[in-house]
């Protein structure tokens, strides 16, 4: 379906053609090129954008932003949703005013509202940006059929520093066989971005992006009310840059020099960047951070790599398997041999057994686990060395491998806030399934996966001050829904009291 950039009738000189694939060429027309934005939601630093103005620019022709709220996408509720859209309000806004161009809100089946878009608006070019998970390729794929002849349709990979196309044609088998060809690729990728230029013609109709964003931002909060917004993250991005590059507590700015160690003790939250809820939803692009970080290698070099490896190697490492692995979120996409082990061993005695519910509702023996749920639920981003062990405890307590990773994404996706990203899937799929792993000593119920136990956790971290910490999470939490049940609550009151007849 897909050539690159290079023998596509219009080139691009904003863009490395590597980093574009062309998913249909159109015949020769002018006419208005769309940007549909699914996984960059941001102004700063996406090369999608980039190309989308690049390209409207050398044909002389108006550029806008279309983005499709669909009903229902993996299961977001109010926390993902909420973000994401006080997200694109920001954007909005400040896409219209500092660029005058204009952003389109769509609601319903991105296959039904791109396409007839781009009929209403004569458009020429459709740029859209990358996503690995199956549900945007389908549609993609869909569109492309749709679409009428007339239209090009150019693929961007805007997240990832090293284009995901371009860091590997095959299924990799775990860090060390896809880190040389990401490391040997990023002299010509990880660069500084050009500036957005100003459009040379401007949209005529831009009255048609006028959106009640208020309303629209109630409406899905109180439809997916049963896992709420979470107050500590501020979405956007300028909160994102603030939070890589803040004065007060950016991550580079200020915590960055222990990362190396203290991103593996829960106990200091603080030790992580926090930047996966802004390079979910594409609030900040990953070659920012990279090339932010790389300016300061030569005072914290552990640092820098160690976040380096996180950043592009681990998380582009998981992009190349959800890309290449159909079965990316089942036990079918584990290798062969984990697959075995888990098999030979789905028969074993489990000391403990539990239902999704109670799992969920934290009712287990560990209090670890219990606290590690509960900062899930309630804070909505558990740290990472405990999503490690929180998945893997799923696997021994389940009845089978199959039932635990549907577990895992099942409560991964719903309450984490940079959940339903292909980090999760592989994630889990490494925690339960050995994905991107080695095999281990073998061992009840886990076979050669690898294991972890509490008592790995005490050695490494205060197990009791994460739990006494967890416990005054969600105490503040809870305490903070109750204030705004009863502002609510006083607020009903007052105007019930305004609306009382005097007569009464
Ligand atoms: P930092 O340590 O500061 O990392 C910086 C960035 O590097 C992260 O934002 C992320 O983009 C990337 N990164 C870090 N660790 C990994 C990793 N192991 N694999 C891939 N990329 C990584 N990540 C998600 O973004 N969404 C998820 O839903 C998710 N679920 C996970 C579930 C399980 C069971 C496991 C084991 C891991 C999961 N991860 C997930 C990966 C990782 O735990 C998180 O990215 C990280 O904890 C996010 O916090 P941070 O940005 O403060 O991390």
């Amino acid at each position: 379906m897909s050539s690159t950039a290079s023998s596509s009738l219009i080139e691009s000189t904003a863009v490395q053609s590597g980093r574009i694939r062309v998913l249909k060429h159109g015949a020769h027309k002018v006419g208005p090129v769309v940007y549909w934005m699914f996984r960059d939601q941001r102004l700063r630093d996406n090369w999608a954008l980039i190309h989308a103005v690049d390209q409207a620019n050398k044909l002389n022709v108006p550029v806008a932003v279309a983005f499709n709220l669909f009903d229902q996408f993996l299961g977001a509720k109010a926390r993902q949703l909420g973000f994401m859209l006080r997200g694109l309000q920001q954007l909005h806004r400040e896409i219209q005013d500092s660029f005058q161009i204009p952003f389109f809100l769509f609601e319903g089946e991105a296959i039904e509202t791109i396409p007839n878009f781009l009929e209403e608006c004569g458009a020429s070019l459709l740029v859209t940006d990358f996503s690995p998970l199956r549900q945007v390729r389908g549609w993609k794929e869909e569109i492309v059929k749709r679409v009428s002849d007339s239209v090009s349709i150019h693929e961007v990979d805007a997240h990832n520093v090293v284009p995901m196309w371009v860091a590997s044609d095959k299924l990799e088998y775990g860090a060390r066989t896809i880190r040389r060809k990401i490391n040997n690729a990023l002299p010509d990728y990880l660069i500084e971005f050009p500036k957005l230029k100003p459009q040379s013609r401007k949209w005529a109709a831009a009255t048609s992006s006028l959106i009640d964003w208020e309303s629209l931002i109630e409406n899905v909060v109180r439809k997916g009310a049963e896992v709420p917004e979470i107050k500590w993250c501020e979405p956007g991005e300028v909160a994102a840059l603030e939070t890589l590059i803040g004065n007060k507590n950016g991550f580079l700015t200020v915590r960055l020099k222990n990362y190396a160690t203290d991103r593996n003790n829960p106990m200091k939250p603080k030790g992580l960047s926090g930047l996966s809820p802004y390079l979910h939803f594409g609030q900040i692009s990953a070659q920012r951070c990279a090339l932010e970080a790389r300016k300061l290698r030569k005072v914290n070099p552990q640092a820098v790599d160690t976040f380096l490896e996180e950043l592009i190697v681990r998380r582009e490492l998981a992009d190349n398997f959800c890309y290449y692995q159909p079965y990316y979120d089942s036990l079918q996409g584990a290798w062969d041999w984990a697959r075995k082990t888990l098999m030979d061993h789905a028969l074993d005695k489990r000391e403990h057994l539990y239902t999704r519910e109670q799992l969920e509702k934290a009712q287990t023996a560990d209090l670890l686990w219990n606290a590690s749920q509960l900062e899930l639920v309630h804070h909505g981003k558990m740290h990472g060395f405990m999503r490690m062990y929180w998945a893997k405890k799923i696997l021994e307590w389940t009845i089978s491998p199959q039932e635990a990773l549907e577990i895992a994404i099942y409560l991964n996706d719903k309450y984490h806030i940079d959940g339903r990203d292909p980090s999760g899937y592989v994630g889990c799929m490494w925690s339960i399934c050995g994905v991107h792993d080695q095999g281990w000593r073998e061992r009840s119920v886990f076979g050669k996966i690898r294991y972890m136990n509490y008592a790995g956790c005490k050695r490494k971290f205060d197990v009791d001050g994460y739990i006494a910490y967890v416990k005054r999470l969600v105490a503040d939490v809870k305490k903070r829904k109750g204030e705004t049940l009863l502002n609510s609550k006083a607020k009903q009151l007052v105007n019930s009291s305004v609306s009382i007849p005097k007569s009464l």
